[in-house]
């Protein structure tokens, strides 16, 4: 073969993947915008109202943002039942439909790392390792949920159905599981999502560093704080455990941690402690 002639192909094979790329992009992205603007079915909706106590708080205009960001959520996830656990459009729904809380109001990827959601029907035992220097420690731990940095996340569904149904006790898996998500977005579970430019990193850092730190603080003297101790394990923790607070006690946090709740507030676009009681 001339060498021209190779090079040409090769040329030619780099366009036509190129082409392939934008064409699956495009595909996508008109998919997606035919599935936000879609009918959301009434059964769903039914499921919603009864299981997901946080729909029935939002905003009407907020409401039907969620319906075609579930749409979405539900065309592109797989569910799949663990211990013999069938998944019903209930486990769908209700699971999809507290995930995409968090998307409202702004641009997204649609977790975009995720592809798959293990949903047992109990609180689960998982084994685990857990490193303490040169020594490592054979463990199993119960757990409600967990959530991979290059992989699925894994709810129980007893949890899941009790965290939707109580929107007050600032408790609720899907939400802190689905914030790890976010929170892992840029590679690193750190606590701090992607953010708007370096300013965003900076007031974030400032207000849940100095939050977190006081939680730690008061974490290892024992003492009580309307955040849940559970966020001093680690700034990623921290994260999802706000976040839950955010969504299901957002007049306490207003008013106890004013700044942390004006962060919550930019980053997810939404304000909750405004929405009307329903
Ligand atoms: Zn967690």
């Amino acid at each position: 073969m001339e060498p021209m002639t190779g090079i040409i192909i090769v040329l030619a094979g780099v366009a036509a993947c190129v082409m392939f790329g934008c064409w699956r992009i495009k595909s996508r992205h008109t998919r997606r915008r035919e599935l936000m603007a879609a009918p959301f079915p009434d059964e769903w909706q039914e499921i919603c109202r009864r299981t997901v106590g946080l729909y029935n708080r939002l905003p009407n205009d907020l409401q039907k943002q969620l319906h075609g960001l579930v749409n979405v959520f539900l065309d592109e996830k797989r569910f799949y039942g663990c211990k013999g656990l069938e998944i019903t459009d209930e486990i769908r729904v209700t699971i999809a439909a507290q995930a995409c809380m968090l998307l409202l109001n702004r641009p997204t990827g649609f977790f975009r790392r995720l592809k798959t959601i293990y949903v047992y029907p109990q609180t689960y035992v998982a084994k685990e390792t857990i490193r303490d220097g040169i020594i490592e420690i054979e463990g199993h731990s119960v757990r409600l949920g967990e959530s991979w940095q290059r992989g699925p996340v894994v709810l129980a569904w007893d949890s899941v159905r009790g965290g939707a149904r109580n929107i007050e006790d600032g408790a609720n898996v899907v939400l802190h599981e689905f914030a790890h998500q976010l929170d892992q977005e840029d590679g690193e579970a750190d606590g701090a999502p992607v953010l708007d430019g370096r300013s965003g990193y900076a007031a974030w850092s400032r207000v849940l560093g100095g939050e977190y730190k006081e939680l730690c603080d008061k974490a290892k003297r024992g003492r009580y704080s309307d955040i849940n101790a559970y966020g001093a394990t680690h700034p990623a923790e921290f994260f999802a455990v706000t976040t839950e607070a955010f969504f299901e006690k957002p007049k306490q946090m207003q008013r106890k941690h004013p700044e942390l709740y004006e962060q919550l507030k930019n980053y997810y676009k939404l304000d909750p402690a405004a929405w009307p009681e329903k």
